[in-house]
């Protein structure tokens, strides 16, 4: 599995983009980021969104990529989520006011973007990859995933203020060579990325304990401002824990 960051930011500034993942170069993880770093060629490839949860830097990407491949793609692009985000883009995005409501905007093969849902705990196959979502503490319904396929597994652990779902997803996954986890604040801001449904790299430490120096974990979803103070609490944890940065790829 090829994993390219497109952005791991938890804000936006000119050096810096909100979280976007593109798996095997056509499809997309929280694609808060899409159509800034690409090209339309490789727009026009990509034919799956995965979202984690309704906040605009998980998924306002779609919007722009949907307006750019509409008139020339040959296929959709389909939108995969739990049932409650998938209602809070139909109902807030793609809702023909914000945005044109591509769901209902067909082109010659298919709607542009036809929303599918997933269930809590149970692996859904998707395209070569299967997908398995996990329950996170956040301040909108939000889930992880555990994401394989027959090279590996990867667990991206997305908004939330408790990493202990994303342990108990960690347990037995086969071939798990990856961990993507956010942590949006230092350490001293604690109290507030609780409240706001955040990390701070001390929280990952029960994750770093489970998976020890075995499997790599990469920490995004930085606010731009604490980025150094971010990097320098995560050099603390006993593990193999660093930083992602964007236009990074990686193997799984
Ligand atoms: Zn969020
Ligand atoms: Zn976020």
């Amino acid at each position: 599995m090829k994993i390219r960051v497109l952005g791991c930011y938890g804000g936006v500034t000119r050096d810096h983009r909100v979280t976007g993942f593109l798996i095997n170069d056509h499809i997309l993880l929280d694609p808060g980021t899409v159509a800034d770093p690409l090209t339309l060629e490789e727009q026009n490839l990509i034919d799956v969104a995965i979202i984690s949860h309704s906040h605009l830097d998980h998924c306002a990407g779609i919007a722009f990529l949907a307006d750019n491949i509409f008139a020339q793609a040959d296929r959709g692009v389909r939108i995969i989520a739990m049932p409650k985000t998938a209602e809070a883009i139909q109902k807030h995005l793609l809702n023909g006011t914000m945005w044109p409501d591509f769901t209902s905007i067909a082109n010659e093969v298919s709607s542009i973007a036809a929303i599918e849902t997933l269930s809590v705990n149970k692996a859904k196959p998707v395209e070569e990859l299967v997908i398995t979502p996990f329950p996170a503490e956040h301040t909108v319904p939000t889930v992880g995933f555990v994401i394989a396929d027959e090279g590996g597994a990867l667990l991206y652990s997305a908004d939330t203020s408790d990493i202990t779902a994303a342990v108990d997803a960690s347990t037995g996954v086969e071939n798990l060579r990856l961990a993507i986890v956010e942590a949006s604040f230092p350490n001293r801001m604690r109290e507030l990325a609780r409240k706001t449904g955040h990390l701070v790299p001390e929280m990952c430490s029960p994750l770093v304990k489970a998976l020890g120096n075995k499997v790599p974990i990469r920490l995004f979803h930085m606010k731009p401002r604490y980025v150094d103070e971010i990097r320098s609490d995560a050099a603390s944890l006993d593990g193999d824990v660093a930083l992602l940065s964007e236009g990074e790829v990686l193997q799984v």
